[in-house]
């Protein structure tokens, strides 16, 4: 008996089939040769067998799935507010209209308008973080893990960066604080335990080498029980007053104060600021819901040497980026503007009954639940919400295949949809793929 995998048709024989050619005329010719080339190579794999559908259905199938770019829009409906796997923060109107003005055409990105020279893209950002955040200086660079290699590389290069060992964190993605500080030139000397750091254990470690003391906000974990260490306002003291400097990582970028719907214990930028730590990094999207970035606020002094270090250009924000990030920060002039328009902002404090109300026109059964912040913010902090729930464990795949995709939470044999991140537009879209 023939291998039937011998009869299998050749790459130009499919294409010059009159289903497939049709296809040529439509998409390019590498994407269809790239479907027909897996096609059958998917038949091969199975024995050699005709896809059941027919080939030239199978090749459109295939082109149809390559065609589709893989970056592509999500509804969130997991009720984690800064998923990091699903981008982030979703950008404010204002900011999506600046960055698509700026892409479409020129920008006077480095360029003084004013004089007709060369201009610093470093302006950019800079009087608006000044302005709302109280430091003397700012600099924007690409996220907040380029940031703090490039604070601990300009104040820190071979010399010693003192932190604790209860601070000595991983962020997720692989950014890990002792990874990052090695990098950056200068030696790590970790202070303290687990659990508790003191002021007399920095001091103990201070030789005639050492050049920071590096405080981690503690952004994803809590440590709770026997527990101690030092305030950024007294290490910020202690460094000055032995001629060290003093670097934050703060995290998340929280402008504005949110105890009041219930989010406490998250310093914000101008808090962290006043503390006189000489550097404050922080994230672009988090808290702050602007374009992903890294934000370094401090002093004159500081943020020159980060412009100065060779880091600064391997980091540096594109266009885009300082486009959106402006357009976001100029909303916070007026907070409750910015609370309202900025969705990461308006999805934390938005109030249960809309959320009620939405979470009831997805049908299924009504849940109380919590929703999280996410992105490493707020650790611990629940914010009531409430889910649909559908008791059928394969609902979640197909809503993943979507289109849009829809990414649900599942809980047991339970496939549940958290209103707080749907936005109110997408709601007639998720009715219609759960009827679907
Ligand atoms: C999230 C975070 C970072 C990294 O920020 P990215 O913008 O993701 O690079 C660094 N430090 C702390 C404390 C964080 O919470």
């Amino acid at each position: 008996m023939t291998d039937p995998r011998r009869q299998l048709p050749s790459i130009d024989a499919l294409l010059a089939g009159p289903g497939v050619a049709r296809l040529l005329a439509e998409h390019p010719r590498g994407l269809v040769v790239k479907a027909a080339r897996e096609t059958v190579d998917a038949a091969r794999v199975n024995g050699g067998v005709t896809p059941s559908e027919g080939w030239d259905a199978a090749v459109e199938a295939a082109v149809a799935r390559l065609a589709v770019p893989s970056l592509a829009p999500v509804i969130n409906a997991t009720g984690v507010v800064l998923h990091t796997n699903l981008g982030r923060a979703p950008l404010c109107g204002a900011a999506i209209a600046a960055l698509t003005s700026v892409a479409r055409g020129y920008a006077a990105l480095e360029y003084d308008l004013g004089r007709g020279t060369r201009g610093s893209r470093d302006a950019h950002c800079r009087d608006l973080l000044v302005e709302l955040t109280g430091a003397a200086d700012a600099l924007v660079v690409n996220n907040a893990a380029g940031a703090v290699l490039l604070a601990l590389s300009a104040l820190a290069r071979d010399g010693e960066a003192v932190v604790s060992r209860g601070e000595l964190v991983e962020i997720g993605g692989s950014f890990r604080i002792p990874d990052i500080m090695a990098r950056s030139g200068a030696r790590v000397v970790e202070v303290g335990t687990t659990n508790r750091t003191h002021p007399n254990d920095y001091d103990r470690a201070l030789t005639p080498n050492s050049k920071l003391l590096l405080k981690v906000h503690r952004s994803n974990f809590q440590v709770t029980g026997f527990t101690a260490d030092v305030a950024v306002v007294e290490l910020a003291e202690m460094a000055h007053a032995r001629g060290l400097s003093c670097l934050y990582d703060l995290g998340s970028g929280l402008l504005v104060d949110l105890s009041q719907w219930g989010l406490t214990g998250e310093p914000t930028v101008p808090e962290a600021v006043a503390t006189r730590a000489d550097l404050v990094a922080f994230s672009g999207d988090k808290l702050l819901g602007g374009p992903q970035a890294g934000i370094l606020v401090g002093s004159e002094q500081a943020i020159a040497a980060c412009r100065a270090d060779p880091i600064a250009r391997t980091v540096r924000a594109d266009k885009l980026t300082l486009a959106a990030l402006e357009a976001t920060l100029a909303l916070y002039r007026e907070p409750e503007r910015a609370r309202r328009e900025i969705p990461v902002l308006r999805m934390l404090t938005e109030d249960l009954t809309t959320i009620k109300t939405r979470a009831q026109a997805l049908g299924g059964q009504l849940i109380e639940g919590d929703s999280e912040v996410g992105g490493g913010s707020f650790p611990g902090a629940k914010l009531k919400t409430w889910l649909a729930g559908f008791p059928d464990e394969r609902l979640a795949e197909k809503l993943r295949g979507n289109d849009p995709p829809i990414i649900a939470r599942v809980a047991g044999s339970r496939v549940l949809l958290d209103a707080r991140t749907i936005f109110p537009e997408q709601v007639d879209t998720v009715v219609a793929a759960l009827r679907g």
